[in-house]
């Protein structure tokens, strides 16, 4: 064995909620029992003090920093997850006599479509689906007039990635979900980004969007204050009690990610990591992808066996090696590695080994 394993703690390869840094795991405990010398824990002080009002802003202030963005773009913290920035897109930037562009690239892209069409007229300019989203459509017009394009960057559940933006006159909506803060991105080219945090940026129960400004006040619908961007940015993340514990772990995860040199430095990990085990699927004869290499994910690496009966035995032989999340999503079947940024390149090492281990027992 190659690489030695912490007896204490599993390789998460769980797709979300996932794995976070150990070191944000323990600073997260120590806030339980006493948030900064406070006295109290993180658990029960007010969202309105001066102490908490901190985290919020470095919250903010870290993720303009680590991702570039520039002036004219707000970031506002919010709850409901990605699937409630589904409605909310539409609700905020499509007039209910306008068209929408979608890309739809996987099941979360669906869902946006189906409820963007509550509010408007969509238009799907493409779709993988009959080929059940191994690929990104990439040949596709966008009406000049379209409110916007929604694509996904990184398609969870297939294991597919935008590598290359689509562009067009219309701004540019995306769903970042699971691949934010994972490589670097021009903020510039967005009108809108968002992302649930559990995947890259803390835990469960925040959602973050980066919004162009001056896309919001431009329909004339009556939009529920907690579900309209302008309120929400208004009140500072604050317009009522946010999820003060989930904002303080992805505070002290995006300062993680700035102690590891930003996105830059994790982006070149994410690249090794990612090469490293497509290097294996497609080397080892037990294994093959199920995506268009052009178009393959650096944080969910989908792979199936060539004899499909080998599969429930190799997630075993996994397991009995701390490596835990394999198990692909029901409609790819097979194996889905999330190796989001936390995940560290020992952890893939430990897989590689494994698929490589396996192999040997089944000639021997
Ligand atoms: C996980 C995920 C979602 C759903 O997020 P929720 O926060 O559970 O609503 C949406 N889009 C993408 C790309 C995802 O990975």
């Amino acid at each position: 064995m190659a690489y030695q394993y912490n007896q204490y703690m599993k390789h998460n390869y769980g797709a979300g909620p996932c794995i976070l840094p150990q070191e944000v795991f323990k600073q997260a405990a120590q806030a339980v029992l006493d948030f900064n010398g406070t006295g109290l824990s993180i658990l029960e002080i007010s969202h309105r003090t001066s102490e908490f009002e901190a985290v919020v802003d470095e919250t903010v202030r870290l993720i303009k920093e680590l991702m570039g963005v520039p002036e004219g773009y707000s970031v506002v913290l919010l709850q409901g997850g990605a699937s409630l920035q589904f409605s909310m897109v539409p609700q905020n930037l499509l007039g209910s006599d306008k068209t929408a562009a979608y890309l739809d690239s996987g099941v979360w892209a669906s869902k946006a479509i189906k409820e963007a069409k509550l509010f408007g007229n969509v238009n799907v300019v493409a779709s993988s689906k009959e080929a059940n989203y191994t690929y990104i459509p990439k040949d596709f017009e966008v009406p000049a007039d379209s409110a916007y394009l929604h694509v996904t960057s990184n398609n969870t559940i297939y294991g597919t990635e935008i590598h290359a933006f689509p562009k067009s006159s219309v701004p540019l909506v995306c769903d970042m979900s699971s691949d934010i803060l994972s490589r670097q991105i021009n903020v510039a080219d967005f009108g809108l980004i968002y992302a649930g945090a559990q995947k890259n940026i803390g835990p469960a129960g925040l959602t973050i969007a980066i919004v162009k400004d001056d896309l919001l006040g431009k329909v004339d619908r009556k939009i529920p204050s907690m579900l309209d961007y302008k309120v929400q940015i208004d009140g500072g993340s604050m317009y009522n009690t946010p999820p003060v514990f989930a904002i303080y772990v992805a505070m002290l995860n995006l300062r993680w990610v700035k102690s590891k040199g930003g996105v830059a430095e994790l982006e070149k990990e994410n690249i090794a990591k990612a090469r490293a085990l497509y290097e294996e699927i497609d080397r080892n004869p037990l294994f093959k992808g199920t995506c268009k290499v052009e178009d393959r994910s650096r944080m969910n690496v989908c792979f199936v066996m060539e004899n499909p009966e080998l599969e429930k035995p190799f997630l075993k032989f996994v397991e009995d090696r701390d490596i835990v999340g394999l198990k692909g999503h029901r409609s790819v079947g097979g194996f889905r590695a999330s190796i989001y940024n936390a995940l560290p390149i020992t952890s893939v090492h430990v897989l590689i080994d494994a698929m490589r281990d396996f192999a040997d027992q089944q000639k021997g």
